[in-house]
């Protein structure tokens, strides 16, 4: 175990930057695949992975002041980011006043949940990659790519 250095009981995670880190008492309450319009705008992703946790369980541990907020007019939710790099830090929901959402991706460790629920599936993305079988790309090293499905499709028909 090569992070043996973290306290017991605790998960630690940072923005981009540094300027801004943070921590929850594990188990995290829950974790989820966000899969919302507006999770995915605020991300620049195919969606968002939160890890839930207790207000009164979360602590930010520095940088406070570097901390910035947008509330959407819309719902009502605030969504903080550091304003240094722009990382998002924290989701929250007017229905949920006693939690604070994270992204899961902040976290360096593990966070003693794991996303086992996706809030409107029905928005994924015919673009997000979702696990299909990958190849390296010929001539470029560290890429890899999935071959296209006509392809396959032809492959396939030559097999019957
Ligand atoms: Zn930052």
């Amino acid at each position: 175990m090569a992070k043996a250095a973290t306290a017991a009981g605790i998960a630690q995670g940072q923005c981009l930057c540094g300027k801004v880190s943070f921590e929850i008492d594990v188990p995290a309450r829950w974790a989820w695949h966000d899969h919302s319009p507006a999770s995915r705008r605020a991300h620049g992703a195919a969606y968002a992975t939160y890890v839930g946790s207790w207000r009164k369980r979360f602590r930010i541990t520095r940088g406070k002041t570097e901390i910035v907020r947008f509330e959407d007019e819309a719902t009502k939710s605030v969504r903080s980011f550091c304003a240094r790099c722009g990382t998002p830090l924290i989701y929250e929901r007017p229905r949920s006043p006693h939690m604070v959402n994270i992204p899961r991706a902040l976290f360096s460790g593990r966070t003693g949940r794991q996303p086992l629920y996706h809030i409107a599936i029905e928005e994924l993305q015919e673009w997000a990659y979702t696990g299909e079988p990958l190849v390296p790309l010929k001539g470029f090293p560290g890429v890899a790519w999935q071959r296209s499905k006509r392809k396959k499709r032809a492959d396939r028909d030559g097999m019957f």
